[in-house]
């Protein structure tokens, strides 16, 4: 069982958003993910083998089969470990209890977590056109929503710290809520009650798209880390 990656976070972080692999070749490889629209028309988040699409009028819309990704991260969700919350815990307090939980930050996992939040803040990118600018800034754009209270499911990733600039090192949880109306990359939240659903994973492939766009792309970049850590996980207004 192979995580599926299709594209790298450095090729979004240097501004390559048109597709480059189509939602029906991602969904043919996964089940279960997320990532993102063609000219950065929303976050996507897979579950169940259906795509949905968060844009930034808050409002959430069914995928596309035949659009063009830039970028995307699936696995065939078929979690071993299951845990019941005991109680409310913040995003800080979820990481720290699956990373204890699996007990081996050098390896993928992906996590589904189905329960109740309150003060769950997601973002929504802009759609862009060309010319394209850098992924950086670009997000100080991006549309921000807390919702006070939600009940939905956490779609995402842990990836070893060591993949930073091919996935997103670290936690990348995407949030749909149940009625499928509203959801993005989460950037917050307290987890109220909730079973969590978590896959290690020892393989990826990853798929690098055949563009002329990517064949010149400039991938290595000083500020990677710090760029990807500030976008993937910080509210645009504490950058
Ligand atoms: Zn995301």
């Amino acid at each position: 069982m192979s995580i599926h990656q299709f594209s790298v976070i450095q090729a979004l972080m240097a501004g390559l958003y048109d597709g480059a692999f189509p939602t029906r070749e991602v969904l043919a490889a996964g089940d279960f993910g997320l990532g993102c629209g063609n000219a950065l028309n929303g976050e996507l988040v897979i579950v169940d083998g259906q795509v949905f699409r968060c844009t930034d009028d808050g409002a959430v819309s069914p995928g596309d089969p035949d659009e063009l990704l830039p970028f995307a991260e699936v696995v065939p969700f078929a979690p071993t470990l299951h845990h019941e919350l005991a109680g409310s815990v913040d995003r800080t307090g979820l990481e720290a209890l699956i990373t204890g939980l699996v007990g081996n930050p050098n390896q993928f996992y992906a996590i589904r977590l189905d329960g109740e939040f309150s003060d769950m803040l997601v973002r929504e990118p802009v759609r862009q056109h060309h010319p394209y600018r850098p992924l950086p800034e670009v997000m100080t754009t991006q549309r921000e929503m807390t919702l006070p209270s939600t009940t939905g499911t956490l779609v995402g990733f842990w990836a070893p710290h060591i993949f930073q600039g091919v996935s997103v090192a670290g936690y990348h949880l995407h949030y749909l809520n149940d009625s499928r109306t509203h959801g993005g990359h989460t950037l917050n939240y307290t987890v109220t009650a909730g079973t969590l659903h978590v896959q290690p994973v020892a393989d990826i492939e990853v798929h690098l798209p055949g563009t002329p766009e990517f064949a010149a792309a400039d991938l290595l970049s000083p500020s990677a880390d710090a760029d990807i850590r500030r976008v993937e996980s910080t509210s645009a207004s504490a950058r």
